[in-house]
């Protein structure tokens, strides 16, 4: 069976950056997503298209194909006093943050006295990705994973979708479900 739309695809990965860098891996346990309903970046899913069990694609996505270019917009200064323990902040620092239509993750950049830097640009925003990946599995999915545009695991899911909250493609980031596996 060959990837297309709609169908549940399994993939072992390994993810770096331009400087051969490992950014993410699947480890041994692969990567399941609903092919064609944003669960993944466009860029990969292109590379994936047609594709069968067995397959090895070695691709590179451009930013804009992936997590977009970095907007110097979206770095900005905000003071100290607005974090909850503004002793602990130091430049590195991630934190989620609840915006509408899910969670984003900001990075503090800098901390000059009580001038705190964040990129609120996803953390990969602006980075070329060389993906190396081994097509494990693909499957019909079921008529209620198409209905909520992502996959659900053999076991209990526990996503708490109930149909409504979690069908709307937020669900594909990592930890944007919360859901402990099964997306
Ligand atoms: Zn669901």
């Amino acid at each position: 069976m060959d990837i297309q739309k709609d169908r549940v695809v399994s993939i072992d990965y390994m993810l770096k950056d331009a400087q051969g860098t490992m950014i993410d891996r699947s480890e041994g346990e692969p990567l399941v997503y609903l092919h064609g309903n944003d669960n993944i970046i466009p860029g990969l899913e292109r590379h994936l298209d047609g594709k069968k069990a067995g397959d090895k694609v070695q691709c590179v996505i451009a930013p804009a194909d992936a997590y977009g270019e970095h907007d110097k917009e979206m770095v900005f200064t905000v003071s100290k006093k607005d974090f909850a323990e503004p002793d602990k902040i130091e430049a590195g620092m991630q934190f989620q943050a609840q915006e509408e239509g899910g969670m984003r993750v900001v990075t503090v950049v800098a901390v000059e006295g009580d001038a705190v830097t964040i990129d609120a640009n996803h953390p990969l925003a602006g980075k070329e990705l060389h993906f190396d990946v081994t097509v494990k599995d693909v499957r019909e999915a079921l008529p209620e994973e198409l209905e909520h545009g992502h996959v659900h695991g053999d076991d209990e899911c526990g996503c708490g979708c109930g149909g409504g909250e979690c069908g709307d493609g937020d669900c594909d980031d990592e930890g944007g479900c919360g859901c402990g596996g099964c997306h």
